[in-house]
């Protein structure tokens, strides 16, 4: 949690307000709050960058949109002065009041509906009901990826991401086949979607500044998997494939499936876990689910 200095002295504001570092830096003060490392606090003050972001996520007036870690609003309201209607999830119970006072009316009309809650652990089906939402989130680093990867696999009506992530994260999140980058979550992500990314974010726009670079990445879902295979199947083989990636694929699969099978898959058994395309994993996982009849 953000540490409490003291207790919050009431100063509310009169409607959304662009959050620069000065006004960061005062609410902050005024609430007496330190931003928490452990949660990845570091927050956006720089309202040119905040419009971006919502410009890449292509959100409009009467878009719903799932922000996750407001913190104290700098996004939320860049999301709500473009017209969206907003369900915020942060889990630190002191930035509540803080982001109350600064997103003000557009709580009391309905526009943003704040939930105080580990967006690990929220029933997110309850929570979208079935309306489709596109997520728009400046997350927090150590929990971005199970995060991203786990509303891919399990909320279908989150239709569009733009996260805000740690670079190497991005990177991998959308990495094609052949490097170094490319593991486990840029096969899960490319399942489900299209990633790419779409900016580079230099650490000065944050208050305080993270050590690291961040980039946005987009992730658009596809109306249905873009491999024809069970989601458990390539799971299954990939987390094998990439979990001894510097072995030969003979070796790392030799639990599912055997030289031939993977031959007989149309892939190289000597070739490695990360120079495989989509439709390779694909071919492996159909032939583990085979394997198994
Ligand atoms: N969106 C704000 C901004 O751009 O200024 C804050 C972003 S800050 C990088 C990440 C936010 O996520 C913090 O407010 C933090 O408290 C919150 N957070 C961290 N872990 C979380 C979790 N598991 N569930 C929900 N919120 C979380």
């Amino acid at each position: 949690m953000a540490t409490l200095r003291r207790s919050p002295s009431a100063w509310p504001l009169s409607g959304p307000t662009r959050l620069t570092r000065t006004i960061i830096k005062e609410v902050l003060e005024r609430h007496g709050l330190d931003p928490s490392r452990a949660l990845g606090q570091n927050f956006l003050c720089d309202p040119a960058m905040v419009d971006k972001i919502v410009r890449l996520a292509g959100v409009g007036p009467g878009d719903r949109v799932v922000e996750i870690g407001p913190g104290l609003g700098s996004l939320t309201v860049g999301l709500v002065t473009a017209g969206a209607n907003v369900l915020a999830v942060e889990i630190d119970k002191y930035l509540i009041p803080p982001l109350t006072e600064i997103v003000g009316p557009a709580i009391d009309d309905g526009t943003v509906r704040i939930i105080n809650a580990d967006a690990l652990e929220l029933d997110w089906a309850a929570e979208l009901g079935d309306t489709p939402a596109k997520v728009v989130a400046n997350l927090p680093y150590n929990v971005a990826t199970p995060l991203v990867l786990d509303l891919l696999c399990t909320q279908p009506l989150l239709t569009s991401f733009l996260v805000m992530v740690q670079a190497e994260v991005g990177e991998r999140l959308a990495a094609a086949p052949g490097g170094r980058t490319r593991g486990i979550p840029s096969v899960i992500c490319e399942y489900w979607g299209v990633a790419s990314v779409v900016g580079r974010v230099p650490p000065q726009v944050f208050l305080p500044q993270p050590r690291v670079d961040s980039v946005l990445v987009r992730i658009d879902r596809s109306s249905t998997p873009r491999v024809d295979a069970e989601f458990s199947d390539v799971s299954t083989v990939v987390r094998a494939g990439f979990g001894q990636r510097r072995k030969m694929l003979r070796r790392s699969l030799a639990a599912q499936l055997d030289e031939d099978q993977i031959a007989a898959a149309d892939v190289d058994p000597t070739a490695r876990a990360e120079t495989l395309d989509l439709q390779a994993w694909g071919r492996l996982a159909r032939a583990y689910s085979s394997s198994r009849c």
